[in-house]
């Protein structure tokens, strides 16, 4: 499944208001278009097209790869360094986050590997992790013993 909204941004440098897109969940199979974008540094980006000023934009963001079968949960450092209760009550003591099935998901695809999302704390990082595994995959798929 993927989630995304259109929310209202003031840009911090020259005022003018405008509408983006957020994503909180992006799924590889569903959203192509939007992958190839979160690997461009595109995704949840803020850009002024007045002053051109730009920026991330601090929501965290799930990645969930079907065919590859991994989840990866890019969380703002900054929720961490300011205490947000909302963000530590997601979590248990051991760092793995507390996973809940949307009801829409019918139960024969709640597979297990959903519940144990690898956790990262930059987009860059997403990034570069989505990269690591589709090319053990590709290694793997093509062979080598
Ligand atoms: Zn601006």
């Amino acid at each position: 499944m993927s989630l995304e909204r259109r929310i209202s941004l003031s840009c911090p440098q020259c005022q003018i208001e405008r509408e983006v897109t957020v994503w909180d969940s992006l799924n590889a199979q569903v959203s192509p278009h939007a992958k190839d974008e979160l690997l461009r540094g595109n995704i949840n980006m803020f850009r002024c097209s007045e002053c051109s000023f730009g920026t991330s934009i601090a929501v965290g963001l799930m990645y969930h790869d079907m065919g590859l079968k991994f989840v990866a949960q890019y969380l703002p450092f900054q929720l961490i360094e300011d205490d947000d209760e909302a963000t530590f009550r997601s979590f248990r003591s051991n760092g793995s986050l507390i996973m809940e099935f949307p009801r829409l998901i019918p139960a024969q695809e709640q597979a297990s590997y959903m519940l144990h999302p690898h956790i990262v704390f930059r987009m860059s990082e997403l990034v570069r992790y989505i990269t690591y595994r589709e090319k053990l995959a590709l290694f793997h798929l093509t062979g080598s013993t």
